[in-house]
C-alpha cells in the first residue's frame, strides 16, 4: 500500500514469489506482476528515498520475471499492469500521464506478458488515457476503475464509464478495490446495464476488497476511519467470498477475483464455489475439503457437527469487540484531481504540513 511496497520484488523476491506461489496454488489463472504503482512518478512521491536506484524500469523488469517463473509452474498467465498517477492528479495532462503508462509498457513488451491490465482508476478520463497505451502495444487490455455504483469521482455514471472504457480500446472492464463485494457487483451491474444498451460486447472483470463497507461514500474505503491499518475487523469469511463468487458468474462476469484483504484462503474459495464450471480443484484444496467437509476429523463431537453446508452457509459470525459499532462515519474531504492536496511533491511531508492537516481531521469529526 502507498509508494513503499512495490520494490519489494527487487529487495524481497523470495517472499513476492512465495506470495505468487499460493495464489497459484490457490487457483488464480493470472499472475500479475507486482507492479501496481510502480511509476517513476509514484515512486519519487512524497519522500520515497530508494527512488533513484530502484526506478520504475528496475522494479518492474524484476517483478515480470517473478511472475512468469510461477506462472510457468501452473500454467497460469502473466498479466503486467499499470494504476492511477500523481502526475494525473496534479493535472500535468495527457501526454505527461500518459508517459508514466509508457515506460511501464516497454518493461511488459520486453518480458513479454501475455496481456495488460490497467486498474484503479477514480477518474474514466485517466482510465481511457491508461488505455489507448496498453492498446498500442497490441496485446488484450483489462481496465478496472475503482469506483462504485455512483460513478467516478467528476460525476460520470458507471455506466458511461464502461461504455467509454470500450471506445478507447479495452477488451475487458470491470471494477477493483474501493468496495466490498456487494456494492462492487452492484457497479458491475450497471456497467454491465449501459453496454447491454450500447450493443458493445466485452468481458467483464470483479476484483472487490475482502472488506464489508456497506458505510462507505462515493470514495470507497479510504475514506473510512479504520484504513488503512485497522480494517480486518471487516474481513470477508471465505463462505462469503463464495456466495461472490456465484453471484458474480450468474451476472456473466468471468474475470473473477479479488483487491485489498483477499488471501490466498479467499481465492481458493472462488476456486472451489466454481470448480463444477471449471471442471477440477486447485492443489490448495487437496487437504480443504469443500463445506468444512474436513472437520468430520475432528476431535470434538461439536465440532464434527459443524462439518456441513448449512452450518457455514448460515452463520452470522461475532466480532467479539463489545464496544465496536457496526458501522463507521466515513471522512469526506472532497479532494480530488485538480485539488493543491493532491499535487505531485517529492519531499516528505513535514511535521508542519501535518499539523495543519490534523487539525483539518480533528474540525471534520
Ligand atoms: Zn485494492
Amino acid at each position: 500500500m502507498g509508494p513503499s511496497t512495490p520494490e519489494a520484488a527487487v529487495e524481497h523476491p523470495e517472499a513476492v514469489r512465495q506470495l505468487h506461489r499460493e495464489f497459484l496454488r490457490a487457483g488464480s489463472d493470472v499472475m500479475q506482476a507486482f507492479t501496481f504503482y510502480a511509476s517513476d512518478d509514484k515512486l519519487q512521491n512524497r519522500g520515497y528515498i530508494n527512488s533513484k536506484t530502484l526506478t520504475s524500469k528496475v522494479i518492474n523488469t524484476a517483478a515480470c520475471a517473478i511472475a512468469r517463473e510461477v506462472a510457468n509452474e501452473g500454467g497460469a498467465l502473466v498479466a503486467g499492469g499499470v494504476s492511477q498517477t500523481p502526475t494525473y492528479l496534479s493535472g500535468k495532462g495527457k501526454g505527461f500521464t500518459q508517459k508514466e503508462f509508457q515506460k511501464q509498457m516497454s518493461v511488459f513488451m520486453e518480458n513479454k506478458v501475455d496481456f495488460l491490465i490497467a486498474e484503479y482508476f477514480e477518474h474514466i478520463e485517466e482510465a481511457e488515457w491508461a488505455t489507448e497505451v496498453c492498446k498500442a502495444t497490441g496485446l488484450p487490455v483489462a481496465t478496472t476503475l475503482c469506483i462504485g455504483p455512483d460513478g467516478d469521482l467528476h460525476g460520470v455514471s458507471t455506466g458511461e464509464c464502461a461504455v467509454r472504457l470500450v471506445k478507447a480500446g479495452a477488451d475487458i472492464v470491470g471494477i477493483n478495490c474501493h468496495f466490498d463485494p456487494t456494492t462492487n457487483l452492484a457497479a458491475i451491474r450497471k456497467m454491465k446495464t449501459a453496454l447491454d444498451a450500447a450493443g458493445l460486447k466485452v468481458h467483464l472483470m470483479t476484483q472487490p476488497l475482502a472488506y464489508h463497507t456497506p458505510d462507505v461514500n462515493k470514495q470507497g474505503f479510504i475514506d473510512l476511519p479504520e484504513f488503512p491499518f485497522s480494517l480486518e475487523p471487516r474481513v470477508c469469511t471465505r463462505w462469503e467470498i463464495q456466495a461472490y463468487a456465484r453471484e458474480a458468474y450468474k451476472m456473466g462476469v468471468r474475470y473473477i477475483g479479488g483487491c485489498c484483504g483477499f488471501e490466498p484462503y479467499h481465492i481458493r474459495a472462488i476456486s472451489e464455489e466454481l470448480a463444477p464450471e471449471r471442471g477440477f480443484l486447485p492443489p490448495g484444496s487437496e487437504k480443504h475439503a469443500p463445506w468444512g467437509d474436513g472437520l468430520r476429523l475432528h476431535t470434538k463431537p461439536w465440532v464434527r457437527a459443524r462439518a456441513r453446508r448449512s452450518y457455514w452457509g448460515n452463520l452470522k459470525p461475532a466480532s467479539g469487540r463489545p464496544f465496536s459499532a457496526s458501522l463507521s462515519t466515513s471522512d469526506s474531504w472532497g479532494v480530488t484531481a485538480g485539488d493543491q492536496e493532491l499535487e505531485q511533491k517529492t519531499d516528505s511531508t513535514t511535521d508542519e504540513e501535518l499539523k495543519s492537516l490534523f487539525s483539518h481531521s480533528e474540525n471534520s469529526t
